[in-house]
């Protein structure tokens, strides 16, 4: 299995690799003003994804943002990736999320794909547009993934599936699920497979849709598989290796979720700030107390410090270090932290019109609650975290 770095550091000079990350900062960043920040209220009004968004994240390259140039990926990294999801959320979480996923969902083939699986299913991400995502958690297994109780049964050549995935993003709406099943349910973490389930195979369907309070552009569903029935070249890895290609995946995912939380405390600090340049009170703008000053001071340095912890975990990604486990989750953990509190407090800069509608932060204020839950709730996180501070203690 291919260790679970996503990329041995590039053999071109760091000068090139910062320009090509200048540049796809500066597309992400035209695509979030252009297109994606005019319909950011409309998407989460609606809770519909706008489907030309699909087509217009393709031709970026964003769909296939992390995947090689082979595959006719964009060829980014880590570092990359993060850019790009930051610079959208500053306007729409929703579309930032869309993106994320597409890179979580196929993160599992880059992590536990052989090369003739890597070869069909990336090439068709990126020439096809084909969405993907990660399909973990059930209704009754959230942060004890190692109990899920999806099964996968050896039948000749095929799996049989059978079991209930929840929450599940672009769920329905996905052409390549990656999805974690019990291959021998009494060997916990150890006995759990991974899977790629094509759209459209028989024994595939999906239940509930959820109404969530945020990130409402995306589609999130149960996902079910009734003796579903999967050919066993669709299986990542060996059986077994689940546990680890999963964990590969969230570690990897984690910097660039940091990311997201960025963005969207960014956006909503930028739009406090414009605000309280506006709004007149008592005489003065309001940005001229020194209150709503210390606010604006202590909300940008979080977001500076959040900034600085997630480039560097995804720099420590990108350089192929071992040991990223800790500095990943703490990235995600902060950032996530920080989008929380600034955009709560954004909504307090505005005051009544903050609680409105009519203003973007209210809607950054919903999109930021998620981040502190998925991709491991923030308390799993800090177990994570004091695990590895206390490893090799003599208590412990
Ligand atoms: C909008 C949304 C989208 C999602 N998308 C996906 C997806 O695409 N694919 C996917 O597989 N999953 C997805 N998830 C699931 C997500 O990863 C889980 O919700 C998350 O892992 C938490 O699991 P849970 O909701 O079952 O909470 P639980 O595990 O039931 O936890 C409930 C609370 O208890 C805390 N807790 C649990 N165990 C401990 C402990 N040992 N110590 C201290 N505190 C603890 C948790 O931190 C949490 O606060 C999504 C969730 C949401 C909300």
């Amino acid at each position: 299995m291919r260790s679970t770095h996503l990329f041995l550091p590039k053999k071109i000079p760091m000068k090139e690799i910062e320009k090509e990350r200048q540049m796809i900062r500066e597309v992400a960043a035209k695509t979030a003003q252009r297109i994606i920040q005019p319909r950011a209220a409309e998407t989460d009004a609606t809770g519909e994804f706008p489907r030309d968004l699909v087509e217009a994240f393709g031709k970026q390259g964003f769909l296939s943002i992390i995947l090689p140039e082979q595959y006719g990926g964009t060829n980014g990294d880590i570092t990359s990736f993060c850019l790009v999801i930051e610079e959208i959320a500053k306007v729409c979480g929703s579309s930032s999320l869309f993106i994320l996923v597409q890179g979580v969902g196929s993160m599992p083939i880059w992590v536990g794909g052989n090369p003739s699986q890597k070869d069909l299913y990336f090439t068709q991400i990126s020439e096809k547009n084909r969405l993907t995502t990660f399909a973990f958690t059930e209704p009754e297994v959230g942060s004890d993934v190692a109990s899920i109780k999806t099964t996968a049964k050896k039948q000749g050549k095929d799996y049989l599936l059978n079991g209930h995935k929840c929450f599940i993003m672009n769920g329905s709406i996905a052409h390549l699920y990656s999805v974690f099943a019990a291959t021998d349910p009494d060997q916990g973490a150890k006995g759990i497979s991974s899977f790629v389930v094509e759209d459209g195979t028989p024994g595939l369907r999906f239940g509930k849709k959820e109404e969530k309070i945020g990130m409402r552009g995306l589609v999130t569903t149960d996902v079910i598989f009734e003796n579903c029935r999967v050919p066993q070249e669709n299986r990542l890895g060996e059986e077994g290796e689940g546990w680890k290609i999963a964990m590969g995946t969230l570690n990897m995912s984690r910097p660039v979720l940091g990311a997201q939380a960025v963005g969207i405390a960014q956006g909503a600090l930028d739009y406090a700030i414009r605000y309280a340049n506006e709004r007149i009170q008592f005489g003065k703008p309001i940005a001229s107390f020194q209150g709503i000053q210390f606010m604006i001071a202590d909300m940008a340095t979080q977001v500076e410090a959040a900034r600085a912890l997630v480039y560097q975990a995804a720099a420590d990604m990108d350089a192929g270090l071992e040991e990223t486990e800790k500095l990943c989750a703490t990235a995600k953990f902060y950032a996530s932290n920080v989008a929380m509190k600034v955009t709560t407090d954004a909504v307090q800069i505005l005051g009544g019109y903050g609680y409105m509608k009519d203003h973007p932060v209210e809607r950054m204020m919903r999109d930021a609650k998620v981040t502190q839950i998925y991709e491991g709730a923030n308390q799993i996180l800090r177990l994570l975290i004091a695990r590895q501070l206390l490893k090799g203690q003599p208590e412990f």
